[in-house]
């Protein structure tokens, strides 16, 4: 589109959308950008399939399909409570003797005989990872609030992105066994932000629940079944099958295994199935029960064996005729990659992004990057500070959920940069990209060697280890804190004396100064010294030499200096000058 970087992102910030220049956008967001320069767009990876799946959705073959729910909200709000609760009353009892295998989602049955499906990989996280490849599986969202506790910024965030996404929402008001309980004054919060319940008058649908009881679960279930009823949901079972990838893994023994869900069509044992960058036989399919089973149905979630590769949550699998057509797809989708890479090794060429001034210099705590401006233009704007960190999860889903969580963290001069996410414990190779890109390694639900942990700690790595992915961003969070926190350290530049104070109306008291040592510079911080002590600190207002008002002044010259707020000058005071570092 020939935009600037800076233009795009000021166009982003317009939308309310906080970006930065390195993070790559979501097909929303590029969609919305597009179309604000007017230019329409198709993505690559549509036109290849286009090309290729030529069984297209047939609207007279439309059946009904189950539902398909996500359960959001802020932590210890009980989603994983409710999630368990379901599980294990609804499923696991009817299908006696069935092993719960995770695939991050599950099929339940209510007590009438209707089924649902939830997805149970950590809320938002998934949804957000899924949302970004334009892929809304969800058509439910359960907005889970503890009674005993209130509206939180996690559930903002929930309703916003549910909002955004146009999903309808259904609100779960949880512990309502808790003593201290109060749904009222959710309900009260919810109507200030223009979510009215339906018992107040409202379109939401809300029930009070104890995930540790169960009480008011089953009103919850058929309150989904009447929301997904009006939603009249519908999927073709005839053709190829399509569908979404949930997350994916390496298990020993058993390869890459990628957990799905069938959006339409029959997905059969012996189909040949193409993820993003994958694809294979399928060897084997085993459902949420741990039961191998020959086939899987529209909203059906599965686990499925024979593709050669991971892919990432959100990516869509198609089966394809034959096993020639995978390979071409896959190949014209590598062409794509091949050429996105050479286009942007080209950007890094004429605008290098990491180019800092002064190597031996970059480094602080928490391997942060400082990145000074290289054109000295805007002299005063703060350094930004880079953290450079590297992912590693056991499934893909989360690998990438926590990556797009933690670089939403990033703030104006501290920024966020995930240099690499995979799957599986740290390798030394994971160690050696650290200690090249100075970065930290957050690990979730991994193992680590003892013999990595050693090298890591000889190497100077940081490896911090989570099995809670908001642990990870609230320690992300704090890395961001301690930063911000930080003494800087003052660095001496110069002093002058006070030799006249003049008083002029409308501008306040002037220091009038020469200079003992210099340059000092109008950027300086500024300290009045009296008696050998420091009676105030602050910033130039106005450096005048004579009546031009100057950058510097070298030593010996003679200046007029105004500081903000202050004014309590007296002759033989010293004014000492500093930057900060
Ligand atoms: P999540 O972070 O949203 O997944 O929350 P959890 O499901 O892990 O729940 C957080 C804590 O609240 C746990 O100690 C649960 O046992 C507790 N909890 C969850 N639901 C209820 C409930 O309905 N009643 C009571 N009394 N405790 C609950």
């Amino acid at each position: 589109m020939n935009k600037k970087e800076e233009d795009l992102q000021k166009k982003c910030t317009e939308f309310g959308l906080k970006v930065t220049l390195s993070q790559s956008l979501d097909r929303d967001t590029i969609l919305l950008l597009t179309s604000e320069y007017n230019y329409e767009i198709t993505f690559a990876e549509d036109e290849i399939i286009n090309k290729y799946i030529t069984n297209n959705i047939n609207e007279n073959n439309l059946k009904k399909r189950i539902p398909i729910v996500t359960v959001m909200g802020h932590v210890d709000h009980g989603k994983t409570s409710l999630l368990d609760y379901i599980r294990k009353t609804n499923v696991t009892k009817k299908e006696a003797g069935g092993i719960t295998q995770h695939i991050g989602a599950y099929k339940t049955k209510t007590s009438k005989g209707d089924e649902i499906v939830f997805l149970d990989t950590p809320g938002h996280e998934a949804f957000t990872a899924m949302r970004s490849r334009g892929c809304d599986i969800t058509d439910i969202v359960i907005i889970i609030i503890a009674a005993d506790d209130g509206v939180k910024p996690q559930t903002i965030e929930a309703l916003n992105q549910a909002k955004n996404a146009n999903i309808p929402i259904i609100f779960a008001i949880n512990k309502i066994d808790k003593e201290g309980a109060n749904p009222d004054k959710i309900k009260e919060s919810l109507s200030q932000m223009n979510f009215l319940v339906e018992d107040w008058g409202g379109k939401y649908q809300c029930q009070y629940i104890s995930a540790k009881t169960g009480q008011g679960v089953d009103e919850l279930l058929d309150k989904i079944l009447l929301e997904a009823e009006m939603l009249d949901l519908k999927a073709d079972y005839n053709i190829k099958a399509r569908g979404t990838v949930i997350e994916s893994s390496l298990e020993k023994g058993r390869g890459y295994i990628n957990n799905i869900i069938v959006q339409n069509g029959e997905l059969k044992v012996g189909d040949i199935v193409v993820t993003s960058n994958y694809y294979g036989k399928v060897k084997g399919l085993i459902d949420d029960n741990g039961k191998n089973v020959k086939n899987a149905y529209p909203s059906d979630p599965v686990q499925i064996i024979g593709i050669n590769g991971p892919s990432k949550s959100g990516e869509k699998f198609y089966v394809v005729d034959n096993e020639k057509i995978a390979k071409e797809i896959i190949e014209e989708k590598d062409k794509v990659i091949k050429e996105q890479k050479i286009r942007l090794q080209n950007i890094d060429k004429t605008k290098p992004i990491n180019n800092y001034k002064d190597k031996d210099d970059r480094f602080k705590n928490n391997n942060v990057v400082n990145n000074k401006n290289e054109n000295n233009e805007d002299e005063e704007k703060e350094e930004k500070r880079i953290v450079n960190i590297i992912i590693k999860t056991d499934v893909y889903g989360s690998a990438q959920a926590l990556s797009d969580s933690l670089l939403r963290l990033s703030e104006e001069n501290i920024e966020i940069n995930v240099i690499y996410s995979g799957i599986g414990s740290v390798t030394e190779s994971d160690i050696l990209l650290a200690s090249t890109s100075k970065s930290q390694i957050i690990t979730f639900n991994v193992k680590n060697q003892g013999s990595i942990l050693k090298a890591a700690e000889k190497d100077k790595i940081k490896i911090s280890s989570f099995n809670i992915i908001y642990d990870a961003i609230d320690y992300i969070k704090q890395v961001i804190e301690d930063i911000k926190s930080e003494k800087k350290v003052e660095k001496y530049i110069g002093k002058a004396e006070i030799k006249a104070i003049f008083d002029i109306s409308k501008v306040g008291k002037i220091a009038g100064c020469v200079v003992l040592e210099g340059p000092i510079f109008k950027k300086n911080i500024v300290k009045v010294v009296r008696n050998d002590e420091v009676i105030f600190t602050g910033e130039i207002k106005t450096l005048k030499h004579q009546k031009t008002e100057m950058d510097s002044i070298k030593t010996f010259g003679e200046c007029g200096i105004c500081i903000k707020h202050y004014e309590d000058f007296q002759i033989g005071d010293f004014i000492e000058f500093y930057d900060l570092l």
